[in-house]
């Protein structure tokens, strides 16, 4: 009875075509096994191969001991939960990026959930990109602060709001990301530093969930790229991408640290991360610093891929290994993953609403793992569905 509602609610996104399924995932040799079937693997964000390098897992093994297998923390980072490796990690966070300190979360998505509410008031304005990712938008939802979303990368617009916002608020924070998951464009980073040099109450938040070990000389991330790394109040990263393990990360003063360990509910009323958990994190993170070689070939593929659908008239918004390839209807993008899938290529439609109108896409992620020969054959299947 009381299932009815659920049950026609169901049916109604199932009409729609876009009821989601769990499927089972096992990675493989070559990419990633679903149904039985074996595919080279678009849509992961292990952009630098590391979480299905079994190279590194036995290195990682090897050099554990006994002592250290400590699968839960068993309480909060504020109760008994906060183990030496977390500070080990934060102090590495915080030497690599130059920065005073760091703080390490469960997810991205207790971070961006947590902070903003935390380091927000009544009289706090939030100016947020149009295209921010959904954990962000939670975040802002959970604050007390107003705020105005600018379009997509608007800089015009977001200046015109700086100024309208005035003097009558405690501060502006200005929330967006580095590298868009849909487009794979990126903001222009050095602009928004302008506007916090030219207003003193604006405090940049920027997500590098995407850029963290694929962008930058030591794989931090575009702020590294772009060096300004020390103009950033809020740098957030996730381990759960290109670091191949979970977990996230602030980089901030320290000032802001202490005090979001006693106002940041994400971080106090959830139990920690595992300690070998954050242990293998250090070491996916020491590992990914090196890893040029890596970041050199995700740049020549993209690029690789990006001139192809350019000559295929598409026009390409994204700077980054994050390409979509966009074929218009909901069900034109469905049918082309159908047939890259049968191509052996596992990749997945994004249907509006997740983007806009007419715009529905094939969204390709690459990764170190892919090779030139697959780049190569993605592109002459491409070639194929766009002539049937
Ligand atoms: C993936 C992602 C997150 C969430 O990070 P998790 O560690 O997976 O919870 C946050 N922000 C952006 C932009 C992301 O792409």
């Amino acid at each position: 009875m009381k299932d009815k509602y659920f049950k026609d609610r169901l049916k109604e996104i199932e009409s729609s075509g876009n009821l989601r399924r769990l499927q089972i995932i096992t990675n493989s040799e070559k990419g990633v096994i679903v149904g039985n079937k074996e595919f080279t693997n678009l849509t992961s964000n292990d952009y630098l191969g590391i979480a299905t390098d079994r190279h590194l897992y036995s290195e990682f093994l090897e050099n554990l001991k006994e002592s250290d297998l400590q699968f839960s923390a068993s309480s909060s980072r504020l109760q008994t939960g906060n183990y030496e490796d977390h500070i080990v990690l934060e102090k590495r966070l915080a030497e690599l990026f130059h920065s005073e300190s760091a703080l390490v979360f469960n997810s991205g998505y207790h971070a961006n959930t947590g902070i903003l509410p935390a380091v927000t008031t009544s009289r706090s304005m939030i100016l947020a990109d149009k295209l921010v990712h959904a954990s962000i938008i939670d975040g802002i939802r959970l604050s007390q602060a107003k705020c105005i979303r600018f379009k997509h990368n608007d800089y015009r617009q977001l200046e015109r709001l700086i100024q309208q916002a005035g003097e009558h608020h405690d501060r502006i924070i200005i929330v967006t990301e580095s590298i868009f998951s849909m487009d794979g464009d990126e903001s222009d980073l050095r602009t928004l530093v302008r506007f916090k040099q030219k207003y003193p109450a604006i405090m940049l938040y920027i997500d590098e969930a995407h850029a963290i070990g694929v962008r930058g000389n030591n794989g931090l991330g575009c702020c590294e790229e772009h060096n300004i790394i020390e103009h950033i109040d809020f740098l957030i990263g996730t381990f759960g991408k290109a670091l191949g393990s979970c977990g996230a990360f602030l980089i901030c003063n320290r000032t802001m640290r202490e005090y979001l360990i006693n106002t940041m509910r994400t971080l106090i009323f959830t139990t920690a991360l595992p300690p070998i958990n954050l242990k293998w994190t250090l070491f996916t993170l020491n590992k990914a610093v090196g890893m040029n070689s890596r970041r050199e070939h995700i740049k020549k593929i993209s690029n690789l891929l990006k001139k192809e659908l350019s000559s295929e008239n598409q026009e390409i918004q994204s700077s980054s290994h994050i390409i979509p390839y966009i074929t218009g209807s909901s069900e034109s993008a469905h049918n082309a993953a159908k047939e890259l899938q049968k191509q052996g290529f596992y990749v997945l439609p994004v249907r509006p609403p997740t983007v806009p109108d007419g715009t529905a896409r094939i969204r390709l992620s690459l990764t170190a793992n892919c090779t030139e020969e697959e780049i190569n054959r993605l592109i002459y299947c491409i070639r194929n569905l766009s002539k049937s």
